[in-house]
């Protein structure tokens, strides 16, 4: 945990968040400026960087991570309309929040 993380503090309930999920090892929350109607982000519960900081024990929550990102696009309702699974890596990318996380981004 980082203290100055937003995402951090959405894990440990310091900032508010809508969450659809939420387990030991990752959440996932709506997008608070959503690029599109349905934008959930995933996240793990470690703070990794990006995925430039993935380690190979990392495997298994980031493949659980998609893997429930097909679950919530089907409970909102956007699996068969279609849906974008997006990782920004690194500022020249648009990352802008240095803690990794999966955007569901869909619903048009
Ligand atoms: P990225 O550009 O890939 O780093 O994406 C970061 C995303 O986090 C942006 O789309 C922001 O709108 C979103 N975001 C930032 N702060 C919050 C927050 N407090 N709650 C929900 N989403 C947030
Ligand atoms: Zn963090």
């Amino acid at each position: 945990m980082k203290s100055d993380c937003i995402f951090c503090k959405i894990i440990k309930g310091e900032s508010p968040a809508k969450f659809v999920y939420r387990d030991m090892d990752f959440v996932a929350f709506h997008n608070i400026k959503p690029s599109a109607p349905v934008h959930v982000l995933l996240v793990p519960v470690e703070h990794i960087e990006s995925v430039n900081a993935l380690e190979e024990r990392h495997g298994a929550v980031i493949s659980k991570m998609i893997i429930r990102a097909k679950e919530i696009a089907k409970q909102l309702g956007i699996s068969d309309s279609g849906y974008k699974l997006v990782i920004n890596v690194g500022r020249g990318a648009g990352q802008i929040v240095f803690h990794l996380h999966i955007h569901l981004i869909g619903g048009w």
